[in-house]
C-alpha cells in the first residue's frame, strides 16, 4: 500500500549528483528537470532545440536560484549530433550520475533520420544506444551510477520485423512502428541489465512508463487535444515513474515503474511487469547485434 503513494518528497538529497536528461525542453524530461533541480542535482538538458532549452534553464532558474544547469545540444536522429555531444560530455565532465534516456517521438508520419533509419526506432532507440554507449566510461566513473529507460504502455504493440527494422520492405504502420521502438527500449535496458550482471558492471539499469500524460507527445495523433485534457494525466504525475526509477534507492535493476492505476494510464508509480515478447532474451540479443551495426557504436 506505502509503495502506491510514491511521491518526489521521497526523492533523496541529489546534491552532487551529475544528471543528463534527454530531451528536457518539454512534457516529462522538462518536469524532470526541474524537480531534480530542486533536489540539488547538477542537470544537463541534453536538447534537440538550444533555444528552446536555455528557455527552459530560465524558467528553472527562476524558480530555484541555486539551479546548476547545463544546456547542450543533442539530436538522437543524427548520429554525427550524438557522437559530438558524447565528446564534448567526456571532455568536459569527469562522471555522470544518472542517465535519464527520455526524448522521443510517436506515431510520426514515415520519415527518416539523417542515418537512413526509420525515424521513431532511429530517434527513440538506435540514437540512445549510441548515446548511452559513448557516455559508458563517465557513468562507470559515477557515484551509484543509474540508466534509466523511458517505454511505453505501447511495447505491447511492438514486435520488430529484425530483417526489416527500417520499414523499407513494408507498408508503413506508424502505431506499429512506435510501439516497436518502445519495445526496444525495454529488449535495450534488460540486455543491458544482462550483460552489467555478467561482466560485474555497477551501473543499474531501470526502465519506466508514464501511463498517459499531456503533454507535446501526442502531436501527430487524435489523441492530442479533446482527449488529452480529459483523460490524460498531469505532468507532474506522469514524470513520477522516471523519478522513481532515477531516484529511489531501493530500486534494482530491471526494474520497471510506472502508473498503479486505470490500466497503469494513472497514479503514482509501483513496479510493473513488462509484456512476455519483452521478456524474449534472443530478441534482446538480436537488437543489440542490430545496433551495434547500425550505429558503429560498440559497447
Ligand atoms: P514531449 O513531446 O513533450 O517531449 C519529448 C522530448 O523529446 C522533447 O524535448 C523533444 O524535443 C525531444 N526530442 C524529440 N526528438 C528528439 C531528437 N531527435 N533529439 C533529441 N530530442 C528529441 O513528450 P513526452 O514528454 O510525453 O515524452 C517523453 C518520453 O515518454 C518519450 O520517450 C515517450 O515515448 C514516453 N511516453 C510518453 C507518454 C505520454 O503519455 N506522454 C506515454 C508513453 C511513453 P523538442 O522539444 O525539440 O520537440
Amino acid at each position: 500500500m506505502a509503495d502506491k503513494k510514491w511521491n518526489t518528497s521521497l526523492i533523496p538529497d541529489q546534491r552532487g549528483r551529475v544528471v543528463v536528461i534527454t530531451g528536457a525542453t518539454s512534457g516529462l524530461g522538462k518536469e524532470a528537470a526541474r524537480v531534480l533541480s530542486n533536489k540539488g542535482a547538477k542537470i544537463i538538458m541534453a536538447v534537440r532545440n538550444v533555444t528552446k532549452g536555455e528557455s527552459v534553464a530560465d524558467e528553472i532558474y527562476k524558480m530555484y536560484k541555486g539551479a546548476d544547469i547545463k544546456v547542450k545540444e543533442l539530436d538522437l536522429a543524427n548520429l554525427k549530433s550524438v557522437r559530438l555531444f558524447a565528446e564534448e560530455m567526456n571532455r568536459e565532465y569527469k562522471q555522470i550520475d544518472t542517465l535519464i534516456n527520455n526524448a522521443g517521438i510517436m506515431m510520426c508520419p514515415f520519415s527518416k533520420t539523417t542515418d537512413d533509419f526509420e525515424i521513431q526506432m532511429g530517434t527513440n532507440h538506435l540514437g540512445h544506444f549510441a548515446l548511452t554507449g559513448l557516455l559508458m566510461p563517465l557513468l562507470k566513473n559515477g557515484t551509484d551510477p543509474r540508466i534509466v529507460v523511458t517505454s511505453s504502455v505501447a511495447h505491447k504493440f511492438g514486435n520488430i520485423n529484425f530483417s526489416d527494422i527500417n520499414w523499407e520492405k513494408r507498408k508503413y504502420n506508424t502505431n506499429r512502428a512506435y510501439g516497436d521502438s518502445k519495445i526496444a527500449n525495454l529488449y535495450f535496458a534488460y540486455e543491458l541489465v544482462r550483460k552489467f550482471k555478467e561482466e560485474g558492471t555497477n551501473i543499474k539499469v531501470t526502465a519506466s512508463h508514464p501511463g498517459w500524460t499531456k503533454t507535446e507527445l501526442q502531436r501527430h495523433t487524435n489523441l492530442s487535444g479533446l482527449l488529452n485534457n480529459i483523460f490524460a494525466q498531469h505532468v507532474s504525475m506522469g514524470t513520477q515513474p522516471t523519478l522513481r526509477a532515477a531516484t529511489d534507492p531501493t530500486a534494482e535493476s530491471g526494474d520497471f515503474f510506472g502508473p498503479a492505476k486505470h490500466f497503469e494510464m494513472h497514479g503514482h508509480p509501483v513496479k510493473v511487469k513488462s509484456n512476455k515478447l519483452s521478456q524474449n532474451r534472443e530478441a534482446w540479443s538480436r537488437l543489440w547485434d542490430i545496433s551495434e551495426q547500425l550505429t558503429g557504436v560498440s559497447y
